[in-house]
């Protein structure tokens, strides 16, 4: 079955973590400024570039942004909103779900959500979590702050209905899978053991063939990437050719995970 009205739905999504990818790991990390502006290049450079490869290709998407970096960071806010873009929900502080209190996931989402009704005057549609864990807990608040989509779950190639507590809501679950992120690919410090850098062609090549197949299968794909690394110079041309790629194909929606979602909500209640 197709999922969206509007042909084969590919979404480029953004998380713009920015330093918190650091502090979210150890608290102490924002006495260490070599670190620390790793996670700078995300707003400083980064997503400009980024910004800027979309606005060539003419298309829209969807920024899940931590509270602390829409607060710090208005003027990259604005710029997002002036070009269409859509700011979603990506916690508070960054901070891995798995090591909080009840009460600290609820400030979490508590806190990112009034950040962003602040500085889009509207509440987000869409939750992502950081570090990809979630808890019961989780779930409750999913279900309570009322989000349109999650894109959080890494067990499928097409769109569904989430369940909270055995009963289907009308939360829209985007999944993804690694492959398709850009972090294990180009996410390098020294603080990370083991990690390489992968050449950009190569993985031009696994997006490519991820989107070819998913295209003849017709299921959907999301694309999950970092400004602090695919806003790098050669992430851009990276991101630009794959764009190619995919405008290159007919009947494909390249959108905000938003509308898309609005749009499959419908056909996945009818087939229910
Ligand atoms: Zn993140």
């Amino acid at each position: 079955m197709s999922f969206t009205t509007r042909g084969f739905p590919m979404m480029l999504t953004f998380d713009l973590d920015c330093e918190t990818m650091w502090t979210a790991r150890d608290p102490e990390a924002h006495k260490r400024p070599i670190l620390m502006s790793q996670g700078a290049y995300g707003w400083k450079r980064g997503v400009w570039r980024v910004m800027d490869v979309l606005r060539r290709y003419g298309v829209q998407s969807t920024f899940f942004i931590p509270g602390q970096v829409v607060e710090a960071h208005p003027e990259v806010v604005e710029a997002l909103l002036k070009d269409g873009h859509e700011i979603a929900h990506h916690s508070h502080t960054h901070r891995w779900i798995v090591t909080l209190t009840p009460e600290e996931e609820r400030e979490e989402m508590e806190r990112g959500q009034q950040a962003i009704i602040a500085a889009t005057g509207a509440a987000p549609r869409g939750w992502r979590s950081p570090a990809a864990e979630v808890t019961p807990v989780t779930m409750d608040l999913i279900k309570e702050y009322g989000f349109s989509y999650s894109s959080n779950f890494f067990d499928d190639d097409a769109p569904y209905l989430l369940s909270i507590r055995d009963e289907t809501t009308d939360c829209v679950e985007l999944p993804f899978r690694y492959i398709n992120t850009d972090s294990p690919y180009f996410q390098f410090a020294k603080i990370l053991p083991g990690r390489t850098i992968t050449s950009p062609p190569q993985v031009l090549d696994t997006w490519s063939w991820e989107f070819d197949t998913l295209y003849a299968e017709d299921r959907m794909m999301v694309l999950a990437c970092h400004p602090e690394f695919i806003g790098q110079p050669s992430g851009a041309i990276l991101l630009a050719k794959f764009i190619e790629h995919v405008q290159g194909h007919s009947g494909v929606w390249i959108d905000r995970c938003d509308r898309i979602s609005d749009d499959m909500r419908g056909l996945l209640k009818a087939a229910a």
